[in-house]
């Protein structure tokens, strides 16, 4: 039988076109000639999830109770342990049982909630360059996505008041994220205050990504947002235990916030899935129950492969400013050079990956995004050998 031919939905058929693939085919083929290759391309932590969270997660595995159905919003006693760290960290007051929403990874979260607010042809404001997930959950969505611009100019923050009153009216979420992915840049409580305010104005629903909150430097903590006035009534919150605490591949986020949009958000999920494992909740418990010295040691370890990259770059002549949180580097792409070029470039005569900045939209073109997810060591032999190659 000979079939028939498969068509995809439309909404598969005008995904943005992967940027990566080339980056990609160009990496296998260094690969295949035998090129070390060092990788600045991933954002994934490199480090291993620490031993409680591992024990804490055998110990509920093996009690029957937990492999059954988890409920769909979770466990009390995991939003209690989110409330609580919330009161210890920001000083913010959650009702663990109607202001904390249980995720499977932060990403599922942010993929459904255009579903529970956003009609065919409504306006989401999306940061650009940006996480690729708030455009494409948008179009999903039959929203319409209007971009706004992270710049120098702007000190990479949205303009607000460059968004046209017309696109305000018909827009009905926001997506915001400090610390930013790719920049690194950190929102301050005065931006988030402006953020609050145009929201009420225009009545549009304010979603904030912090996956990195627990990602910084120098001692100085990202706010949250929910530590401005009137946040609460306006918007949500997404966190991740992702890169908090080495922990990507458990797949355990949540949401917090305005209890109106997360019942939103649980009126799909709770239609989609079916909750996220209790022992991995359980052992979510014992990560944020951790004292800050384990996390300390992360930051630590981030920030000395920073201080070794940065000032690398910054010899080289290459424009770059030390990231203030995250594990990102924005770097700006040298005379002669575009995204794609640039990245080229250092794949081929210095065989690094990193990723190039208009793949996260095109406001990010002109610089490359790497990442301090290797070690001190590699990282000072990628600024060696871009040295060597004449960058
Ligand atoms: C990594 C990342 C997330 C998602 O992490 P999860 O593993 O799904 O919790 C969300 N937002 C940004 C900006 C990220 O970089």
């Amino acid at each position: 039988m000979a079939g028939f031919p498969i068509k995809y939905a439309t909404r598969i058929k005008t995904l943005p076109p992967y940027l990566f693939a080339a980056i990609d085919e160009m990496k296998q083929k260094a690969i295949a000639r035998g090129v070390d290759i060092i990788n600045l391309g991933i954002g994934d932590p490199d480090l291993p999830t620490p031993k409680l969270i591992i024990d804490a997660l055998s110990r509920a595995a093996a009690d029957p109770k937990n492999h059954q159905y988890p409920s769909y919003e979770g466990m009390l006693s995991f939003r209690k342990a989110v409330a609580d760290w919330y009161r210890r960290r920001f000083n913010v007051t959650l009702d663990p049982v109607s202001e904390v929403l249980t995720l499977i990874g932060s990403k599922e979260g942010i993929g459904h909630i255009p579903l529970a607010f956003v009609d065919r042809g409504d306006v989401v404001l999306v940061p650009s360059p940006g996480y690729p997930v708030y455009p494409v959950a948008t179009k999903f969505a039959g929203g319409k996505v209007h971009l706004m611009p992270l710049t120098k100019k702007t000190g990479f923050l949205p303009d607000l008041k460059a968004i046209p009153a017309s696109v305000a009216k018909k827009a009905k979420l926001m997506f915001l994220n400090s610390p930013n992915n790719p920049t690194s840049v950190v929102m301050s409580k005065d931006f988030f205050r402006e953020a609050v305010a145009f929201a009420q104005k225009h009545k549009i629903i304010i979603c904030h990504d912090a996956a990195y909150s627990e990602v910084y430097y120098d001692g100085k903590r990202p706010a949250s947002f929910l530590e401005v006035e009137g946040a609460k009534d306006v918007g949500i919150e997404f966190h991740s235990l992702s890169k908090t605490y080495n922990m990507t591949g458990w797949r355990i986020g949540f949401a917090v916030g305005n209890k109106q949009v997360l019942n939103g958000l649980l009126k799909i999920k709770s239609n989609l899935d079916s909750g996220c494992f209790q022992a991995i909740q359980e052992a979510g418990i014992a990560a944020l129950n951790l004292d800050d010295s384990v996390t300390d040691g992360l930051r630590k370890a981030y920030q000395e492969r920073r201080d070794v990259l940065v000032p690398g770059l910054k010899q080289l002549g290459l424009e770059v400013d030390a990231p203030p949180a995250a594990f990102y580097v924005w770097v700006k792409v040298p005379k002669g050079y575009k995204s794609a070029s640039f990245t080229a470039h250092l794949l081929e005569k210095a065989g690094i990956v990193t990723t190039p900045g208009n793949g996260f939209g095109a406001p990010g073109e002109g610089y490359i995004r790497m990442t301090v997810c290797t070690t001190k060591e590699r990282l000072a032999e990628a600024v060696e050998r871009m040295k060597k190659a004449g960058w």
